[in-house]
């Protein structure tokens, strides 16, 4: 199956297969062909180039994108999709001025989070997260983690997992799954951290490799959640059973998160909304790919990652969502590229580069998702006929997708 689209205003994000990231000044190109042609066939790229060019080719289908942008498709390489309910009433209560413990007390927080889940059935489970990864397909992500982490009792975080499994067999876009036993101390083990860690490193991640249900292990790595010692461990074991670390680290805090998942080897560091001058430091030549979550600040009004210290001292940056019950009930790329402008003062070549190629980086899939490459995945972002790509963040808000194809194939 053959698909030609012609006449493309712009088509962005076009690279050499050997790029996996970007950093620094790197960031501020996009590389684009004005008046494109684009060839999928079956899943993948075929092939591109400009109007004048175009080649005798003969398509099962032809589509004129006249006025049009084509764009990789988002990549958003953090997430909690897995959830069940809601807590919108903590969101009303946060309104009406009530304190996180006042919260906590009326069933709030990550742990209330978990015993919802633990009472939810798979099946339910399941049906209410597709609803969510359906509409951020809409939204033009073309792949996506999701983690557990609300689970917190073996069985539980293994329904989870399950869940993330099926959405993998069962939907064209490309899911990652993290292990998130790490996300908050369950109420039986409270004053027991140790025995947690102990759970989670000798019985939950043995088991989960076992039955090959996660690609990365994960921890929130914060005061009053776990430290960096609990850390250390996570990453060790998860190292053990070829799960490499993608992390919480520095959402409110600076407590050596960052040091120690650089040492561990860790695919990425996210959050970081707060950031010393010693953690960007230990970030330059490593391999660890930072990652901010604007619509998290957003939401619960806490700073934004401080995004210009970070390209400006020659790092990559990432940008995903954070989708999640308690601090980002949103999954809009769309909103994260436009927040990553307006409040973080990146551009949006940077924008769009840190939601493409270096998310892609993030989720370790670089080599076939987060830009337009001959070979890579054909999933992509047809928008509406727009002025130029700036209009995308510009224009915050609206939406300007049209069609979006995902494994070459247009989804309605
Ligand atoms: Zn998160």
């Amino acid at each position: 199956m053959k698909t030609l689209i012609t006449n493309i205003k712009e088509l962005l994000q076009v690279r050499d297969t050997s790029i996996d990231k970007l950093q620094g000044e790197e960031m501020k190109d996009l590389p684009s062909i004005r008046n494109a042609w684009l060839l999928l066939h079956d899943d993948l790229i075929e092939d591109f180039g400009t109007m004048d060019s175009l080649p005798a080719i003969k398509a099962d289908s032809t589509i004129d994108a006249t006025g049009k942008i084509i764009l990789p498709s988002w990549v958003d390489s953090h997430t909690h999709l897995v959830y069940a309910g809601n807590r919108e009433q903590e969101f009303v209560d946060r309104i009406h001025g009530l304190t996180y413990e006042e919260i906590a007390n009326k069933g709030g927080g990550i742990v209330n989070s978990a015993q919802k889940l633990q009472e939810t059935d798979e099946e339910s489970l399941y049906q209410q997260t597709l609803t969510r990864l359906k509409e951020v397909m809409q939204l033009g992500t073309g792949a996506i983690e999701i983690k557990s982490g609300y689970g917190l009792t073996l069985d539980a975080e293994l329904k989870m997992l399950r869940v993330i499994k099926r959405l993998k067999e069962n939907f064209p876009i490309r899911i990652k799954a993290t292990f998130l036993g790490a996300h908050a101390l369950p109420k039986e083990y409270k004053d027991r951290r140790a025995e947690y860690i102990d759970e989670i490193v000798n019985v939950m991640i043995p088991k989960i490799a076992e039955e090959q249900l996660a690609d990365y292990v994960d921890v929130f790595c914060e005061k009053g959640y776990f430290t960096v010692e609990d850390t250390v461990r996570i990453m060790a074991a998860g190292k053990k059973y070829n799960l490499p670390a993608k992390i919480h680290v520095n959402q409110f805090n600076s407590i050596g998160g960052i040091k120690a998942g650089v040492e561990n080897s860790a695919l990425s560091v996210d959050h970081l909304e707060v950031m010393t001058l010693e953690d960007i430091e230990v970030l330059k030549d490593s391999d660890t790919m930072p990652v901010a979550l604007p619509s998290c600040s957003l939401f619960l009004s806490i700073p934004y990652t401080p995004a210009r210290d970070i390209i400006d001292a020659g790092l990559p940056l990432a940008l995903a969502t954070d989708y999640n019950p308690g601090s980002t009930p949103s999954g809009n790329m769309n909103l994260v590229v436009s927040l990553a402008c307006i409040k973080m003062g990146m551009t949006p070549e940077e924008a769009i580069n840190a939601a493409t190629i270096n998310a892609a980086y993030a989720m370790g899939i670089s080599k076939t998702h987060g830009s337009i490459t001959k070979g890579k995945k054909a999933n992509l972002i047809l928008t509406k006929p727009i002025p130029s790509y700036g209009f995308l963040p510009y224009s915050f808000g609206s939406n300007h997708i049209e069609t979006i194809f995902l494994e070459g194939k247009p989804i309605n």
